[in-house]
This record gives C-alpha cells, structure tokens and sequence, in this order.
C-alpha cells in the first residue's frame, strides 16, 4: 500500500534529470547526488540508492522498484564499468528491493538482515507470482556485519523493530557516510509499519544507536528526502521522542484514537516546518503514532487483567471460605 503511496506522489518530482520509459510504460525519472569523493545517493520514484564506487567495483544499497531498474542500471553503467558484487537491502519493501532479481541476474550478491528474507518468503508463499524467487537475499545476518570494500570498512547493523523487523542501517566509516533506510524520513514524519514489527520505540532507538557511531561531519542518506546532516537526525529523534511522550500521556488518559488522531496541537510546532507535508500526514502519524503506543502497552494491561481476574477469584474464594464457617 505504502509503495503505491510512493509512486503516485512521486510524478510530482518532474524536475529531475532522466526520462526512461519503462516496459509498462511508466516514466522514470532519476538523479545522481555526489555526496562523498566516492559515495553517491541516486533519487528516484523509490527510496533513496546509496552507492559506494571505487578500485573494487561498486557497492549498492537498495534498488528501489521493479518497473526503473533498467534506468537505474544505465546510470550506474555511465558512471563506472565496474560490477555491482554486493548489494544491500535495508528493509523488504517493495520501494527499495523491487530491483533485486534484475541485480541479481547480473551476479550482484544481496546482503540483508535475516527479517527481510523472511519477509519476502512469506510474499512468495502468499502471492506465488508477485516476485521472482530470485529477489531474495541469499546472504543473511542476524545483528551486523562489516565489508572491506573500496579502500573502506562498510559496516552494516541491524536495528530491532523500527521501520519494520528486518531494518539495516549501512555506514561508510572513511567516507563518513550513513544510509539509514526508513528509519530516518529527513524533515517528514515517517511511515513505521507496526504490521511488519515496526515500532516507534524502535525507530527513536534505531537513531539513538547510529548517532553513537557517526559524527557532526556525518553526511547522512536518508530512507526518503533529501541528504541530511547529524543535526537532522537529532532533529527527527527529537520530534519522535517529544510526540511519542505526547501521544503516550493521552493514552494513559483513556483517549481512543480516534479523539488522539484530531489532536492536531500535538504536533502544530512541526507541522508549521512542514513536516506533515510528506508521504504521511499529521493525522496518519498521529494514529501510527498511537496504534504504535497500544500495542507496546498491549502484553502490560493484559498481564494486569489477568492479576485482576485472579485478584477477585481469590477474594470470591475467601468469601465463599467464611460462609462456610
Ligand atoms: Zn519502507
């Protein structure tokens, strides 16, 4: 759903450089960022491509949709002749490993946190002809894992229950660049997909844990947006924290979500920077936000009704005791 979300409002970027017509007949538009001596974010209808090129040959990390893989390709292929050997997946939606089984047709090797594969077996089994089986990563990792890669240490780390289950987080420690995936919407609310193990929790600790490693100078690719800096991230952190607290506190009021979802005075202080003027709008954060905070809370009231039923069980039972006598 979030990707055909993507792909719609995505026509309105028509300022971009490249025009390709796509096998159904779909126009895609791309653009190459320079973001480091070596390392490049490539703009498109899906998420951000971060690509490392040097000596080695080329390093990517997602692949955005199928229809576009053909343009992106031809990017790559302007700007080196080099192969792409590895290829990672930072999540498993559609926007950003659509292009996986064309990569791997040409002997890129995809990388991605196990969740992902999992992710898109379950895909496979549920809706036998919506992806190639050749989409499937076929080098898993279950917290993180370094390359040696371009003359740099490329070190990719898993992020537990952020944007989805299966988050990985890709940083270039010479070029001091970081790729977060959906974890980070630069300047946006962004989308957490709590179906697929998505929290937001997760996602203020998954920020957390890259700000431990990257630095001030930290140039910073985000899932969507534009290329940011560690201020931005601190910033996303921040309006994350200050609206989960929020959001938290009506909760514990007994406000449904409903009522917490027209609150707009828990966010005016971003909306004003625009920050409801992405992909997702004040009132779907607002119930992603809260749905986020039930099902967090969800395991904790169910263990205090169950002492409550065994509570009055008890009291019933010595009752029932003195009667007797
Ligand atoms: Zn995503």
């Amino acid at each position: 759903m979030f990707s055909k979300f993507i792909l719609n409002t995505s026509f309105l970027f028509f300022v971009l450089t490249t025009f390709a017509q796509t096998d159904t007949g779909q126009k895609v538009n791309t653009v190459l960022i320079k973001v480091s001596d070596n390392i490049y974010m490539l703009k498109g209808n899906g998420g951000n491509i971060g690509l490392s090129f040097g000596g080695d040959g080329i390093f990517m990390i997602d692949d955005q949709y199928t229809d576009g893989i053909e343009q992106i390709q031809e990017d790559i292929k302007k700007k080196s002749d080099k192969p792409v050997r590895f290829l990672v997946n930072t999540h498993f939606h559609g926007d950003h490993t659509g292009g996986n089984a064309a990569m791997a047709q040409t002997g890129t090797v995809i990388f991605s946190q196990e969740n992902v594969r999992n992710r898109l077996e379950e895909i496979l089994r549920r809706e036998k002809k919506k992806i190639p089986m050749e989409s499937l990563p076929i080098v898993t990792f279950s917290e993180d894992l370094t390359f040696h890669f371009n003359g740099e240490k490329i070190y990719v780390f898993h992020v537990h229950n952020a944007h989805t289950d299966g988050d990985a987080m890709v940083y270039f420690t010479d070029s001091n660049v970081l790729h977060t995936g959906d974890v980070f919407f630069n300047g946006k609310y962004p989308f957490i997909d709590i179906e697929n193990g998505g929290s937001l929790r997760g996602c203020i600790e998954g920020l957390k844990k890259a700000m431990l490693l990257i630095n001030e100078d930290t140039k910073i690719i985000p899932g969507h947006g534009d290329v940011g800096t560690y201020k931005d991230l601190q910033n996303a952190m921040d309006m994350l924290t200050i609206i989960y607290k929020r959001v938290f506190a009506n909760y514990m009021n007994k406000k449904t979500e409903d009522e917490v979802a027209k609150m707009t005075d828990l966010t005016k202080e971003y909306d004003d920077k625009g920050y409801g003027s992405g992909f997702i709008k004040t009132e779907a954060f607002l119930r992603m936000v809260y749905k986020s905070v039930a099902a967090e809370r969800k395991p904790i009231e169910d263990n205090a009704e169950k002492n409550r039923q065994a509570r009055e069980k008890m009291m019933k039972e010595q009752k029932e005791e003195k009667e007797k006598n």
